[in-house]
């Protein structure tokens, strides 16, 4: 086993950690001010210093405009753009843009690719990803999925309800699950969409428990027999739910990547207010219980780590499917170690951590989605339960 990165990638990893400390964090209050107006103007400008750079969507392959760098090497980049929460949408690697793009390179024709990626990796529109529905439609149960498209001609219609549509209100495109037949494995299908196509409603962007940051603003979207050609199928009449575990497993990884590095940074600024601060004759970190909750904190941050790695380890051999409840187990545990650090984190700074003048209780709201997005905690286990049940995980690997 070698845990060394090649020396190019050790390389990229340093740039990519300097951007993020030299340029992007100190914009990030400049970054969310500007976003509440709708304004990008400075994000704009570190977009086009990391495209100068050479750092402009890594993961993709060189001819659309990329490194190629591969999943393992994804990790080891994501990692440090995850540190600011702005991080991925400067090198353009954040959700949902980054999952989407992964999904049409692998699935989309060439007329798609040309129509839809292109411009998307160039950055110049935006995409969601629309599967979730209010109840009781398709939410933590995919099985229950309500949208349907029904064969009209040489095209299709689709009628139904959509929410937690990330991004859905400013996207160009949407990808969209619908149901096309009753068969519990090839029932549904997904379609390529024009977001402005006649018959496709924005209703709103849903009040969250965060405040809305770039793309990540939740919208509710309504289908109204919205028409679309038999072009607008992804891949394969049927091949919905196949797509979407496809789209699912890495896309999942990679907000494992990210959380891992905001989880260090939250840590890393606990490092400097417990060295500083002092309490009852000593400073904080001299205190065991702080020390306990360093301990606690590195340790899982070092575990979730080196789960990310393996299971795309795993993905990179080509064991897609055979890395489902390790990322899965990856997923679970990094959310719940990203939210354990964050607390302890406002724990740590007291009522400075409380206050808005630290990032932690803005992060915070922004991370409790991880235990629900992209799967619920319950699904997770109930897989991995699953998994071990019946056909046996290697767990010591
Ligand atoms: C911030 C955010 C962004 C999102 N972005 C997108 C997106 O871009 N596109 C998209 O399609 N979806 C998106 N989602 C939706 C997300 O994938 C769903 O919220 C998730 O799959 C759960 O579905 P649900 O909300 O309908 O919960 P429900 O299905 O109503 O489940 C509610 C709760 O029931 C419990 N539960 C469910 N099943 C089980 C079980 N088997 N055993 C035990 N307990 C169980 C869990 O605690 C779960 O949280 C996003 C969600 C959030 C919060």
């Amino acid at each position: 086993m070698d845990f060394d990165l090649s020396p190019e990638l050790r390389a990229l990893r340093h740039e990519v950690r300097a951007f993020v400390d030299e340029r992007i964090i100190p914009a990030e209050a400049a970054i969310v001010a500007e976003d509440r107006e709708r304004q990008y103007g400075t994000l704009r400008g570190l977009q086009a210093e990391a495209r100068a750079a050479g750092l402009w969507t890594p993961h993709l392959p060189p001819e659309h405009g990329g490194r190629g760098l591969g999943i393992m090497g994804m990790c080891a980049l994501f990692r440090e753009m995850g540190r600011s929460p702005i991080g991925a949408r400067v090198f353009h690697c954040d959700a949902p843009d980054q999952g989407n793009m992964d999904l049409l390179l692998s699935a989309a024709s060439k007329s798609q690719q040309d129509r839809w990626l292109k411009p998307l990796c160039a950055g110049e529109i935006t995409s969601t990803f629309c599967m979730t529905e209010p109840a009781p439609g398709a939410g933590a149960d995919p099985s229950n999925l309500r949208t349907r498209a029904t064969k009209d001609g040489d095209g299709w219609v689709i009628d139904g309800h959509k929410w937690y549509s990330t991004g859905g209100g400013d996207a160009a495109f949407l990808i969209v699950m619908a149901r096309t037949s009753d068969d519990p494995r090839s029932g549904a299908t997904m379609f390529l969409v024009d977001r402005h196509a006649e018959g496709v409603e924005h209703v709103r962007d849903i009040p969250v428990m965060a405040e809305p940051l770039l793309a990540h603003r939740e919208a509710e979207l309504r289908f109204h027999s919205v028409r679309v050609g038999d072009d607008a199928v992804l891949s394969a009449v049927g091949d919905g739910f196949r797509l979407a575990q496809k789209r699912l497993v890495p896309a999942r990884l990679t907000h494992c990547m990210r959380w891992l590095g905001l989880a260090v940074r939250a840590l890393d600024l606990c490092k400097q207010y417990i060295s500083t601060r002092h309490s009852f004759g000593q400073v904080l970190a001299r205190h065991q219980m702080i020390q306990k909750m360093i301990a606690e904190n590195a340790a899982a941050i070092h575990a979730g780590n080196l789960m990310t790695f393996h299971c795309a380890w795993m993905i990179e051999q080509g064991k897609g499917t055979e890395a489902r409840p390790y990322s899965s187990m990856a997923k679970n545990h990094v959310a719940r170690t990203l939210l354990k650090v964050l607390d302890d984190a406002i724990q740590m700074h007291g009522g400075l951590g409380f206050s808005d003048d630290m990032p932690f209780a803005a992060w915070y709201r922004h991370s409790r989605a991880a235990r629900i997005a992209d799967g619920p905690d319950e699904v997770h286990d109930m897989v991995v339960a699953r998994d071990y049940l019946t056909r046996g995980i290697e767990l010591l690997v």
